[in-house]
């Protein structure tokens, strides 16, 4: 499709917001919409921005951390131009020694080294974690504050040109193209059938500042922010509910005090949203069998650090482009073999 098509983006996340700027960039004549009615995986995410921990403790190998670190370079551009503010200070593995031994073993596996923090420093970076416990710091991992990002990408967007609209997209209606970047929906495209919820509950301390660096440990992460510290995630698989369940949540609580022990006692909010994963645990980017629809969905833990290439794969496809050395991998046809409706 020639440069000017018009194209409606449904969903307003991170992925949405990415791929509406993008292609009104491209020079696409783009309508976002998007309900806003429910709670959004975008709004209550940690921002993290993790290529190296993400593979290294959530698991994944060489392919996958390039793909990740590709996505993560395309983020200084993006937040340029659309004003989202990056921290680049970098993220720590804490643990006991013999946890951050095979962190260190992982990184060597991918011929990475994190810088071994002195106790001394750890405490004056961030204060308050556990006696006894080490931190290993790698300057790859960044993040960002979702929600402040959420709404510099919105101005960034409507500087651009996109139109917002607050509905339900039900269908492509007139425009060349729709994208659907409904995040955990299902209902645009067949190949979102592969998508199954996880969902995720976070906490926030709003009286805990938190450190200078993020922290990774063993069951739990702890990133600074806006609104406190935040304490992350339960990995709740199956469950597409975004009601507070702090039975669940009790298990990431005694995680955060093991870490931070002047957690304890502390007041906290706790908020939860439904991250979409696919089987392979990349998203669905490309042209669905559905014609005239581009699928954006199904980013898992990492929808903040895939969108710009998420939105560069799919303003590549729209505008006929070449989609990149990532398309195959991201094709939403990649499991219609043992598709199910
Ligand atoms: C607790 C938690 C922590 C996380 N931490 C991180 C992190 O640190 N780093 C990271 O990279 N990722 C993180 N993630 C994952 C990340 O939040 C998601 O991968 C990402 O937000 C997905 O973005 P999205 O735009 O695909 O979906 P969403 O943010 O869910 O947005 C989808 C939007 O589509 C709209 N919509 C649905 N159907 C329609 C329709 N028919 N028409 C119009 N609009 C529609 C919805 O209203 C919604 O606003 C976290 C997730 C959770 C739950």
């Amino acid at each position: 499709m020639s440069r000017g098509a018009s194209v409606i983006v449904a969903g307003a996340g991170a992925l949405g917001l990415s791929c509406a700027l993008a292609l009104a960039d491209a020079g696409c004549s783009v309508t976002l919409c998007d309900p806003l009615d429910a709670p959004q995986a975008s709004a209550v995410a940690a921002g993290m921005l993790a290529p190296v921990f993400e593979v290294v403790l959530d698991g994944g190998g060489e392919a996958d951390l390039a793909l990740l670190l590709s996505a993560r370079n395309l983020w200084p551009a993006l937040a340029a131009s659309s004003g989202v503010i990056l921290d680049r200070a970098g993220t720590a593995a804490v643990g006991p020694e013999a946890w951050l031994a095979e962190v260190r073993a992982r990184l060597l596996g991918f011929g990475l080294r994190g810088v071994e923090l002195p106790r001394t420093m750890l405490d004056e970076m961030t204060p308050g974690v556990a006696p006894g416990l080490r931190a290993l710091l790698v300057r790859e991992d960044w993040r960002l504050e979702p929600r402040a990002a959420l709404a510099a990408l919105r101005a960034a967007a409507q500087a651009a040109g996109v139109q917002f609209r607050a509905e339900t997209v039900r269908e492509r209606g007139a425009a060349d193209w729709l994208v659907a970047a409904t995040g955990a929906a299902r209902d645009l495209a067949p190949e979102l059938s592969r998508l199954a919820p996880i969902k995720g509950q976070i906490l926030r301390y709003p009286g805990v500042r938190g450190g200078a660096v993020s922290l990774r440990s063993e069951g739990a992460y702890a990133v600074p922010g806006e609104g406190g510290l935040a304490l992350g995630a339960t990995m709740e698989a199956g469950r597409a509910d975004t009601a507070v369940d702090r039975t669940s949540a009790a298990p990431l609580v005694r995680a955060g005090e093991a870490l931070l022990p002047g957690l304890a006692g502390a007041a906290f909010e706790i908020s939860a949203g439904v991250r979409a994963a696919t089987p392979d645990g990349l998203p669905l980017v490309g042209p669905s069998r559905e014609p005239g629809v581009i699928v954006a969905a199904g980013a898992r833990r990492n929808g903040w650090l895939l969108a710009p290439l998420v939105a560069q794969v799919v303003t590549a496809h729209v505008t006929g482009r070449d989609p990149g050395p990532y398309a195959a991998r991201l094709d939403p046809a990649r499991f219609a073999a043992g598709e199910t409706a």
